[in-house]
Parts: structure tokens; C-alpha cells; sequence
């Protein structure tokens, strides 16, 4: 197969999937006025084509592993769903009260931290986090 472009006629309009070295207008013949679009990406050389070929074979098992990936996310968190409502139903009605509400929603930062003891956040601050982004800090007593 050849490649091939889209093509406007002033005449016909717009015409689909000519081949790239079209001079004239196959349906009104007219030369003038009928000029290459270069509004999409579908031509392909015999050099791409064989590109394509060999890509999509050493992809095929990647994009395999991605949907298993996506797939056993999606199987855990209804999973996980499920257990929470199971919990949620066998707790008492105190236990229920501490639960957090079940919303599937992460809590906010500002909320978990001024839940946080002092001591806590500090521990945080100064080993927790920079061990986390592999960053060293200055304990406070040193300044
Ligand atoms: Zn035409």
C-alpha cells in the first residue's frame, strides 16, 4: 500500500486517503484548487511500517503486564472495599464511631496533622520524611 494523505478540493471539498502523489481532483479532475492536507499523521514508509512491526512484538508483553497490573488494582480495591464494609458491619456501635467515614476519600493533610502529638510531627519532620526523600537535614539542637 501506498502512502497516502488527505486532500482538499475547492470544488468536492475534503477528500480522504489519496495517494501522496495526486496531482489532480479524482472526482472533478480540476488541478487548481486542489491541494495536500497535512492534517493527519498516516503515512507510512515502508521503513515505519517494519518499525511498527517490531515495536508492537517487543511491546506486546508490556502492554500485557500493564492491563494485569490495572487489573489486580481494579480486584483490590473492591476487595479492600468489601473487607472495610464487612469490618464496618461487625464493628460495634463504638467502634463504628471511631471508624472514619467511609467515604473513599483520602483525609486532608491539615486534618491528620493537628491530629499528629508534637512529638509525632516533629519525628516527622526531622527522620520520617528526609529518610523518605533520601534528604538530609540539620537536627534542630544544632542551631
Ligand atoms: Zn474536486
Amino acid at each position: 500500500m501506498k502512502p497516502v494523505a488527505n486532500f482538499d478540493c475547492v470544488r468536492c471539498g475534503k477528500i480522504e486517503d489519496l495517494p501522496v502523489d495526486c496531482q489532480r481532483c479524482p472526482y472533478c479532475g480540476k488541478k487548481r484548487g486542489f491541494e495536500r492536507l497535512y492534517d493527519s499523521i498516516n503515512v507510512m514508509s515502508g521503513n515505519t511500517r517494519t518499525t511498527g512491526k517490531v515495536l508492537e512484538e517487543k511491546l506486546a508483553p508490556l502492554y500485557e503486564r500493564h492491563a494485569d497490573q490495572q487489573a489486580g488494582a481494579k480486584r483490590f480495591a473492591e476487595a479492600s472495599a468489601e473487607a472495610m464494609e464487612k469490618t464496618y458491619e461487625k464493628a460495634t456501635p463504638a467502634e463504628r464511631a471511631q471508624m472514619q467515614p467511609m467515604t473513599g476519600h483520602v483525609l486532608p493533610a491539615g486534618g491528620v496533622l493537628s491530629s499528629m502529638s508534637t512529638q509525632a510531627r516533629q519525628d516527622t519532620r526531622e527522620c520520617i520524611t528526609p529518610a523518605l526523600l533520601n534528604r538530609r537535614v540539620k537536627p534542630a539542637w544544632t542551631k
